[in-house]
């Protein structure tokens, strides 16, 4: 399988790509992970995006392909594409690099903005093992400072503040909603709104259709 992603940001792509990922035995690749994954650890790369990405801007095109074109290589395995791609030069690179392995299906995570805003706005990040959790789902007596997993710090993500929040939504809606034209014979529409359960059966029935 050959899949892609698509949503706006704190739609759910990754907790979905994760889930798929995990009941098809398909790779996951996050370009937002690798990114950040750079930017930890001080490489040259994470050097020059840090800035971009803490900024809520968009990495350059010709610096994204090549990390997700060594990343799929032949592509044998298959993969599942999350962040990647955000705009339609993206996607038609994709498209050439793939040539006759065409993608399989384009998964189109639907969700309002004002309900981006609010879960963005109380997302926490798991320091020590990434998990993600949401300030307002905490259990009663429970406070988000503390990872319920591993016990590592929370924190928020720089680009997560409202106005990068904006920013983000705002570049979501001019660079990336045009490829749902872009992908109109292969796209496959689940709405985003609801638990992680019910998104996540939601993405694997339209799957099978
Ligand atoms: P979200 O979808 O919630 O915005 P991601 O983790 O997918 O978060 O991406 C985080 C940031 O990484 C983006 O705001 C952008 O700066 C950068 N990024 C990720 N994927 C791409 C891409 N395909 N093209 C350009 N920049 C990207």
């Amino acid at each position: 399988m050959r899949l892609v992603f698509l949503g706006p940001p704190g739609s759910g792509k990754g907790t979905g790509a994760a889930l798929v990922s995990k009941r098809l035995g398909v790779p996951h690749l996050s370009t937002g992970d690798v990114l950040r994954e750079e930017i930890r650890a001080g490489t040259e790369l994470g050097l020059r995006v840090k800035g971009i990405v803490g900024g809520g801007g968009l990495v350059p095109d010709e610096i994204v392909n090549r990390m997700v074109f060594d990343r799929i290589g032949d592509a044998e395995a298959g993969f599942i594409l999350d962040g990647y791609p955000r705009n339609v030069t993206q996607a038609r690179d994709l498209d050439l690099f793939l040539g006759e392995r065409a993608l399989t299906a384009v998964v189109h995570l639907e969700v309002p903005d004002e309900e981006v805003e609010r879960r963005l706005a109380g997302r926490l990040v798991c320091e020590g093992c990434g998990r993600i959790f949401n300030a307002g789902h905490f259990p009663p007596g429970t406070s988000p400072e503390a990872c319920l997993e591993c016990g590592g710090r929370l924190c928020h993500r720089e680009d997560d503040s409202p106005e990068k929040v904006r920013r983000r939504l705002q570049l979501y809606h001019h660079e990336t909603k045009p490829l749902l034209d872009y992908y109109s014979g292969r796209l496959v529409e689940v709405d985003g709104v609801g638990s992680i359960e019910q998104v996540a059966e939601g993405i694997m029935r339209s799957l099978s259709q």
